[in-house]
């Protein structure tokens, strides 16, 4: 069902992060430009030929203080948990060290396939530093330098030449899929369960599966449901487990299969840094999303509790401003009833396509009221407006010029589409396109 995954293992210094992004780079920098991101980033989106993967930096996953040969260990066992092709790197400058060997002994007891990169290959002489690699006994070791974008190509072929044939997503267009994302305790698995009541299917490791995907498919009223893995649902009791960044991995796992997220906050406690960190992944992934704050029936309340929580998470999740919130407790089912008929909504929106003549009246009521801006006598003028896809909505309005564009302007055309067409819970797109 989701994209293949890719995980880059190896000691520390020999190239790891310039290849992710070298991989991912590209698509990371539009990204960046939006509210609520964050930088240190270990997974993302990879491209090659018509294959389209994600890749993890397993690097970036450190467990405090212990010893590298721990940390290596770790590192590789995440990659063979979470990956469909382990992409092993090590130094061509400093030759094979006593550490790789010891990364490619646990490899070996993988069976999933493992594509050698010896990095800092930087020109064709250190070429004969390749040798020595294939005492490792993983095959072919590929010659590649990361800081100067040589051989990243042949690395990537034999990457994707692993991956099992495209397997067509098994659920239908109509299916929901969505997951809950939030930190270890607001109740993740105890929603989950709420959800599924007494249809509950046992959510088990389904061993010899390359996609470790673990998808729970039901329905109700006539509408299909899957929810997928998420991080903290499935504990199995790696010491990695209770890391931040491996919590985070697998939230930015589930939500790259889903269509809607929930992002769960924990009303006794309220929110902290680590909520709106995992809340901007699903931003900036373009799900659609649902605010849930659990636990409300260990809140002490009056009449204006809800209300002034709901002012501290518009203020704290300024970037979430369109994602409704609905406060239940997974423990007493109190207000569960919402929490389906919300996701459904959403999910409408999320996938709606709106009719371009409706579009342009908008964008021209729009500018009627508020003409565009000007610089140097020159105005911004907009000739048409277009919904180019869904999931999220993105629209492209066609200008004389983009650069006369500004960020407020977009923002007073991005509201009038959401005040006319609705989009409750979705992010939308808008982009500027030059039309000559
Ligand atoms: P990581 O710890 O494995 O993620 O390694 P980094 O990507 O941070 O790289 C470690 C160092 O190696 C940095 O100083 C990089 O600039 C350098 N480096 C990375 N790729 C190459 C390469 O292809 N050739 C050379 N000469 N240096 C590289
Ligand atoms: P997860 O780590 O996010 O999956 O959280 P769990 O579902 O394991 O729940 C963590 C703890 O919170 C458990 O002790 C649950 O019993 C408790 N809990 C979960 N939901 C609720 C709720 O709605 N109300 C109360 N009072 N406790 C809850």
């Amino acid at each position: 069902m989701s994209k293949p995954t890719v995980a880059i293992v190896g000691r520390p210094n020999v190239g790891k992060s310039t290849i992710f992004n070298r991989v991912v780079g590209e698509r990371l920098a539009i990204v960046e430009d939006m509210p609520g991101v964050t930088r240190d980033r270990l997974y993302g989106p990879g491209e090659w030929l018509n294959y389209t993967f994600n890749v993890i930096d397993t690097g970036g996953i450190e467990l405090g203080d212990e010893p590298l040969r721990v940390q290596m260990r770790a590192q590789a066992q995440i990659a063979m948990d979470e990956a469909d092709v382990i992409l092993f790197i090590v130094d061509g400058k400093d030759g094979l060290t006593h550490a790789d060997e010891e990364v490619a002994q646990i490899l070996y007891r993988s069976e999933k396939p493992v594509v050698l990169g010896v990095n800092k290959i930087d020109n064709f002489k250190q070429r004969e530093n390749l040798y020595e690699f294939y005492s490792l006994g993983l095959g072919d070791p590929i010659g590649i330098s990361g800081s100067h974008g040589i051989g990243i190509g042949d690395l990537l072929d034999s990457v994707v030449s692993h991956f099992e044939q495209e397997e067509k997503d098994e659920y239908d267009e109509t299916t929901i899929k969505f997951s809950l994302i939030g930190r270890p305790n607001v109740g993740k698995s105890s929603l989950v369960n709420a959800i599924l009541g007494e249809e509950r299917v046992i959510v088990s490791d389904i061993a010899g599966t390359t996609r470790d995907a673990i998808d729970t498919p039901f329905t109700r009223d006539n509408q299909e449901y899957v929810i997928i893995d998420t991080a903290g649902i499935r504990k199995r009791g790696k010491v990695y487990e209770k890391t931040e960044k491996y919590s985070v991995l697998r939230a930015q796992k589930a939500i790259e299969g889903s269509d809607v997220v929930l992002v769960i906050i924990n009303g006794e406690e309220g929110i902290i840094e680590q909520d709106k960190k995992i809340a901007g992944y699903a931003h900036e992934a373009g799900r659609a999303i649902v605010i849930v704050v659990n636990k409300w029936d260990a809140v002490k309340k009056d009449t204006k509790t809800m209300d002034q929580f709901k002012r501290k998470i518009r203020e704290q999740f300024q970037y979430l401003s369109y994602a409704p919130i609905v406060f239940l407790s997974a423990k007493t089912k109190q207000k569960l009833v919402n929490l389906l008929p919300t996701i459904q909504m959403v999910a409408e929106n999320h996938a709606m396509r709106v009719q371009t003549s409706l579009l342009n009246d908008v964008i021209n009521d729009a500018t009627a009221i508020t003409p565009p801006p000007s610089d140097k006598g020159k105005r911004l003028k907009i000739y048409y407006a277009t919904q180019v896809s869904v999931k999220p909505p993105a629209f492209v309005l066609f200008v004389n010029d983009p650069e006369l564009m500004h960020f407020s302007y977009q923002r007073y055309l991005e509201n009038k589409i959401r005040d006319t067409f609705g989009f409750i819970g979705t992010p939308i797109r808008l982009m500027v396109r030059r039309k000559n």
